[in-house]
């Protein structure tokens, strides 16, 4: 069986038989990657500390072709997940983020740009990020990366540049278009703060990011991985939650 070496984002991870963990890591090469490792359910440290789920690690492992469960060898933990531990609505984007990743990114598929995306929202969640901002922004860019959220720039029909401000979507054929080839319905616009939100977040990494998206952006993003994936998620429901109701409580 060949060995492999890659890094990865353990995404989550579910017991197996009496001692094992199943851990499913984003790596860049390989996407979605699902792994046994044995006996770690009964120790501590080492890699059953590693493959902790959100975390960063090195990993090496056995595939057979055509198998799809590999086997862990060795994990060395690169980044922890600690810091967001004590932190409920980080700990909640973490998890909005992975299970975005667990959603676009099928295994056996390379996902570089995927990678880098989950591994920089983790980091700034890491460090003090707001909740929010992460899951919009993921949100948004699995979107792109999958080529399901059209370009800003350009009218999706005449290919002219689109002036700034509002940007109107066609959402039957999901384009952005211009004055001229706006439909006479299945329109949706987005509003000037909307849209200097979309393209901010196109062109900027997270730091950049002042607050979450405005609406209707957050809804009409969640429509279009609807679309694809015919899938709710249920960590952005609880983290709209927690935020909602932290904020209800910080108003009293
Ligand atoms: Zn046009």
């Amino acid at each position: 069986m060949p060995l492999h070496q890659a890094d990865g984002v353990v995404l989550t991870r579910y017991a197996f038989q009496e001692r094992d963990w199943v851990v499913v890591l984003l790596t860049p090469s390989a996407g979605q990657v699902r792994l046994v490792a044995r006996r770690v359910r009964t120790v501590r440290g080492g890699v059953a500390q590693a493959v902790e789920p959100l975390s960063l690690v090195r990993v090496s492992y056995f595939e057979r072709p055509g198998s799809e469960l590999g086997t862990l060898r060795e994990a060395v933990l690169r980044r922890s997940s600690f810091a967001l531990a004590g932190r409920p609505q980080a700990w909640a984007a973490a998890q909005v983020v992975a299970e975005l990743a667990l959603l676009h990114c099928p295994p056996g598929q390379p996902a570089g740009e995927q990678f880098r995306l989950v591994d920089h929202c983790l980091e700034h969640l890491c460090t003090g990020g707001d909740a929010l901002i992460v899951a919009h922004y993921a949100e948004l860019w699995f979107l792109r990366l999958g080529g399901i959220l059209p370009g800003p720039d350009r009218c999706g029909r005449c290919e002219r540049p689109l002036a700034t401000g509002p940007l109107v979507v066609d959402t039957a054929e999901r384009l952005f278009v211009c004055s001229e080839h706006r439909p006479p319905t299945g329109t949706l616009e987005l509003p000037d703060a909307a849209a200097r939100w979309l393209r901010q977040a196109l062109r900027s990494r997270l730091e950049a990011m002042a607050s979450p998206a405005p609406p209707p952006l957050p809804a009409w993003l969640a429509g279009l991985r609807r679309q694809l994936t015919e899938r709710d998620l249920s960590s952005l429901t609880y983290l709209h939650g927690l935020v909602g109701g932290h904020a209800v409580g910080s108003g009293r």
